[in-house]
C-alpha cells in the first residue's frame, strides 16, 4: 500500500513531539505529557469544521516542528509508524517549510534538507519509499508561495536513493473559508507557479473541494487554471449537478486526473456527516473509471492508518467493497516517486514500480 496524501503535521505520535517539546525548552501551557496527549486527538464532537481542525492542531505541531532536528525526527517517525501500523510500502510526505522555519529563526534550506535526511533514514531502515510533496498554502502570501516553489524545483528529485527520491511534487492546502479560488489575479499566480513547478518535472497536486466553501466551483477553477495532476480530496464533485457533473466527470476521466481519498478526516471534520456519501462518491468514480485511491491525512490526530482507510471504506461498500482493489494499482501509477513522472494515460500499462529497494 502508498500513502499519497498525509501531512507532517498530522501524523507524528504525541510521544515523539512531546520529547521534542521538551529537549528544545519550547514554552507552551502544556506541564505534563497525558494533558499534551489528550489535546493532539481530535474529537469529531469537538471538532466544527475543517477550518477549526486545522487552526486548533496544526498550529501546536507545526511549531513543534521547527528546527532542522525536529523535522528531521518528525519525517522518520511518521514513516517508521506508518510502516509498523499498516506496512505501507511507500509514502509521499507533505509539509510547508515556510510554517517551520520559525518566523525566520531558521531557513527553509535547512528545514528541507532535515526532511530529507530524515527519509533517507526511514527508507533505509524499513525499506519504504518516500518522497516530498512541498504544500503552498492559502492563509501565506504569494511571495512565500512562491520561494516555496521555487524551493520545490532547486531540490528537486533526481531519482532515489535508498528508496527516499526527495522533493517530487507541489500541493495547496489550508483553509478553504478565504475561497481564495475565486479571486481572479491570485489563482493566476499560482497558475503560474503550478506551470513552472511542472515544466520542472515536478507533480502536482492540490486542496480542493474538501468542503462546500470551494464546492464543485471550485474543483472547476482548479481544473480548468491550474491543471493539477492529482486533487486532495474533491469530495464536493459528489454535489455537482447536470451540466457542471457532466464537465467535471469528462475533464477527469480525460486528463486522467487521481483524486486523493481521505475518509476520516472528512467525518471529523464533518466536510461529510456519513461515509455513505463518500460510498456513493467512489461507485460513481468507478463507473466513470476516473482514477483514485484511500490515504490517511492526519493518522496521528485521527488515530488511523491506512489499512484502517481500506478496512473502513471496504465494510461500507459491503459487495461491491472490491472495487477498492483498483485503488492500490492507482496510488503506484500516480505516485510522483519515479523517474520522469508524467501522468497516466488511458490504455497504457500502470508504470513499472520504480525503486532501488
Ligand atoms: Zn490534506
Amino acid at each position: 500500500m502508498r500513502d499519497l496524501h498525509i501531512h507532517l503535521g498530522g501524523a507524528v505520535p504525541s510521544s515523539v513531539l512531546w520529547e521534542i517539546l521538551c529537549d528544545n525548552g519550547l514554552q507552551t501551557e502544556f506541564k505534563h505529557f497525558d494533558e499534551f496527549h489528550s489535546s493532539l486527538t481530535a474529537d469529531p464532537h469537538d471538532i466544527r469544521s475543517l477550518d477549526d481542525f486545522l487552526g486548533r492542531y496544526f498550529g501546536l505541531t507545526e511549531r513543534i516542528q521547527s528546527s532542522p532536528a525536529a523535522a528531521s525526527m518528525s519525517a522518520y517517525q511518521l514513516v517508521a509508524k506508518a510502516y509498523r501500523r499498516a506496512r505501507i510500502e511507500g509514502v509521499e510526505l507533505r509539509y510547508n517549510p515556510v510554517k517551520r522555519v520559525r518566523e525566520g529563526l531558521h531557513t527553509l534550506e535547512a528545514i528541507i534538507l532535515a526532511t530529507l535526511q530524515g527519509l533517507e533514514r526511514a527508507s533505509m531502515h524499513y525499506k519504504v519509499n518516500t518522497g516530498v510533496i512541498l504544500s503552498l498554502g492559502r492563509d501565506i502570501s504569494l511571495e512565500a508561495n512562491w520561494t516555496i516553489t521555487e524551493a520545490a524545483i532547486a531540490w528537486r528529485s533526481r531519482g532515489s536513493l535508498h528508496g527516499a527520491f526527495g522533493v517530487v511534487g507541489l500541493d495547496m492546502a489550508g483553509p478553504e473559508s478565504g475561497r481564495k479560488e475565486f479571486l481572479e489575479p491570485w489563482l493566476n499566480e499560482i497558475a503560474a507557479m503550478y506551470q513552472k513547478a511542472r515544466q520542472a518535472g515536478l507533480g502536482t497536486t492540490y486542496h480542493i473541494g474538501e468542503t462546500d466553501l470551494t464546492g464543485p466551483d471550485g474543483i472547476e477553477r482548479v481544473l480548468d487554471r491550474v491543471q493539477p495532476d492529482r486533487i486532495g480530496h474533491g469530495i464536493q464533485l459528489r454535489t455537482a449537478e447536470g451540466a457542471q457533473l457532466d464537465r467535471l466527470l469528462g475533464i477527469l476521466k480525460e486528463r486522467r486526473i487521481l483524486l486523493e481519498l481521505c475518509p476520516t478526516v472528512n467525518m471529523v471534520t464533518h466536510s461529510i456527516e456519513s461515509l455513505d456519501e463518500l460510498v456513493d462518491l467512489v461507485i460513481m468514480l468507478d463507473e466513470q473509471d476516473i482514477p483514485f485511491c484511500l490515504n490517511t491525512d492526519a493518522p496521528y490526530l485521527l488515530h488511523t492508518n491506512l489499512q484502517k482507510e481500506y478496512d473502513i471504506m471496504a465494510e461500507k461498500l459491503g459487495s461491491r467493497a472490491a472495487l477498492l482493489d483498483q485503488c492500490h494499482e492507482h496510488a503506484k501509477a500516480y505516485s510522483f516517486m519515479k523517474t520522469g513522472w508524467k501522468t497516466p494515460t488511458k490504455g497504457t500499462p500502470l508504470h513499472p514500480f520504480q525503486s532501488n529497494l
